[in-house]
């Protein structure tokens, strides 16, 4: 059996203590939305766009747009749920669905397809 010692102490809690500083620096991204412009521009709610996103697989991933169904390819697991135009259109997170400012309704948005509406 491996049994805990000194150096593993040494390393884990540096690794704790760089976490802590993470969670931190999240917590006041997500209170202060400081990129709020370039996060609306990616189209990403609060916790989509401040948390670190993680790879899961190196394949590529396909996917459909959960709102017009355009088929998406992604190089890992952690995909988008709706494609930029749809998100754009729809105040939404293009990773999550949430509201991009975690509003939930607004009278404007129509989910439906922006590439088959009439211009
Ligand atoms: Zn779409
Ligand atoms: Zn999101």
């Amino acid at each position: 059996m491996r049994k805990i010692n000194d150096n593993y102490i040494r390393t884990i809690s540096i690794c704790r203590k760089e976490q802590v500083k993470d969670y931190i620096d999240l917590g006041n991204n997500l209170e202060k939305d400081y990129s709020k412009k370039l996060r609306r521009r990616a189209s990403l709610c609060l916790v989509c766009y401040y948390k670190k996103r993680g790879a899961h697989t190196n394949s590529s991933v396909r996917v459909q747009c959960q709102v017009c169904e355009e088929k998406m390819v992604f190089g890992n697991s952690d995909t988008d749920k709706i494609c930029q135009p749809c998100a754009n259109k729809n105040y939404l997170c293009k990773h999550c669905g949430s509201d991009v400012d975690l509003k939930g309704m607004r009278k404007n948005r129509v989910l439906t397809n922006p590439n088959t509406e009439n211009l």
